[in-house]
């Protein structure tokens, strides 16, 4: 089955085309600046060839003719026409209370992304006008929502409450969702096949390590806890986002500078975490840079903080669990930065966790157990493939409903 995954932001479509059956991915591809100017899609063939296409890109709909018109052109196209593509799964961030697995979209579920665009109104909008445009392009492809939130939905009711008064968690909702469920599933999944163990025995904690980070305890299968909460800015620091902060410092905030909502809101999720620290960057190999070769103090405690985060979470998780098994490391940061993986795990030998520094130290983006022999927990990297698994329940849900 050929498969088009879509995932789709404010001002940019990323794309990845994909033939399951023959585990190839035919091309890949982002469109950006839309409805900006000097908007252009950036193709790539599986050959690796890669062409630009510069042009007026005006919203979504643009974007995704252009996708579609050089996937099925015959100077860089990968197929004869547009029949060849059997569905399309998009990545929609929050499903709210209602999806707790990807889903075929229908009317009555367009309806429902909608109500939830209150709740992730950076996120939802842009999927959906992602939805709107192939439906527009090609009305009768089937498409397929897989949901960020989706496979946090295990988490118990004691977890994802905030001890807020009940009324507002039936009022609006207030409550923990949890996002990159569908990287957290994808490399658990992963590290328990590639130890050849079965992901309903084991205890795993992931770290998703990027731009955005969160953690997730993962038992016999299931999501149990999480760290982004009702928005993604709850949890660990962040590029640009606070993660965890006590509310009576972002009201003390607001008064002290005279800001409303949007401005706090902008506040948190775009000016604070690494960026905020250490007011040069929120790119971690920038941050790096500048501890290690300039001795830059707050890129140092920017280091700290950030590695200090993840460990406390390890351990809060280990508690809940009742143990750990396995422990992995995704993301562009948990990928690529030993660095990271080192002070993440330091002095975590009395949970288990003991890093084999050989395997360790210049590894990136590869699959490998990075722990020494008889470390009691497994400790993993494992790059994340989010599109492969909307891809995947892509297929699934389109196969469930012949
Ligand atoms: P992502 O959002 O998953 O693309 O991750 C972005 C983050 O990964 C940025 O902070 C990058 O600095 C970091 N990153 C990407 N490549 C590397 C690398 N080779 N070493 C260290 N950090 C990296």
């Amino acid at each position: 089955m050929k498969i088009l995954v879509i995932n789709c932001g404010s001002s940019s479509i990323k794309y990845q085309f994909y033939s399951l059956g023959e585990s190839r991915i035919l091309a890949k591809g982002i469109v950006e600046k839309i409805g900006m100017k000097g908007s252009f899609l950036k193709h790539e063939k599986e050959s690796g060839q890669k062409v630009l296409f510069e042009g007026e890109i005006l919203d979504h709909k643009i974007g995704i003719e252009y996708i579609l018109g050089v996937m099925s052109s015959v100077k860089h196209g990968c197929i004869g026409s547009l029949d060849e593509v059997n569905a399309v799964g998009h990545r929609v961030v929050h499903g709210g209370e209602e999806f707790s697995e990807s889903v075929l979209i229908t009317d009555e579920v367009i309806v429902a992304l909608e109500k939830f665009s209150e709740l992730a109104p950076l996120h939802n909008p842009p999927n959906l006008k992602g939805i709107y445009a192939v439906k527009s392009v090609i009305p009768d492809i089937p498409q397929v929502a897989v949901f960020d939130t989706a496979f946090h939905h295990t988490m118990p009711q004691h977890v994802f409450m905030y001890a807020i008064p009940y009324a507002l968690y039936k009022k609006y909702g207030i409550r923990r969702y949890g996002f990159h469920g569908t990287s957290h599933k994808y490399v658990s999944n992963r590290a328990c096949e590639i130890l050849g163990v079965n992901p309903k025995e084991v205890k795993v904690i992931t770290c998703h390590l990027g731009n955005g980070t969160s953690a997730c305890a993962i038992k016999y299968g299931e999501s149990v806890d999480t760290s982004m909460g009702f928005t993604p800015v709850e949890g660990l620091i962040m590029g640009t986002r606070s993660g965890d902060i006590d509310m009576g410092a972002v009201t003390y905030i607001m008064d002290k500078e005279r800001i409303g909502t949007k401005s706090a809101s902008i506040l948190f999720n775009k000016h604070s975490g690494l960026l905020g620290i250490t007011g040069i960057s929120s790119d971690s190999r920038e941050i790096r840079a500048a501890a290690f070769e300039k001795g830059d103090e707050r890129c140092l405690l920017a280091i700290k903080m950030f590695d200090y985060r993840i460990k406390k979470y390890i351990g809060a998780y280990a508690a809940a669990m009742g143990g750990l098994d396995v422990l992995v490391f995704t993301g562009g940061i948990g990928e690529n930065s030993d660095i990271t993986r080192t002070g993440v795990c330091e002095n975590l030998e009395f949970l288990g966790i003991e890093i084999d520094q050989q395997i360790n130290e210049g590894l990136r983006g590869e699959e490998r157990v990075i722990s020494k022999e008889g470390s009691r927990v497994k400790v993993m990297v494992v790059p994340t493939n989010e599109e492969l698994m909307i891809a995947i329940d892509t297929q699934h849900i389109v196969d469930n409903k012949k």
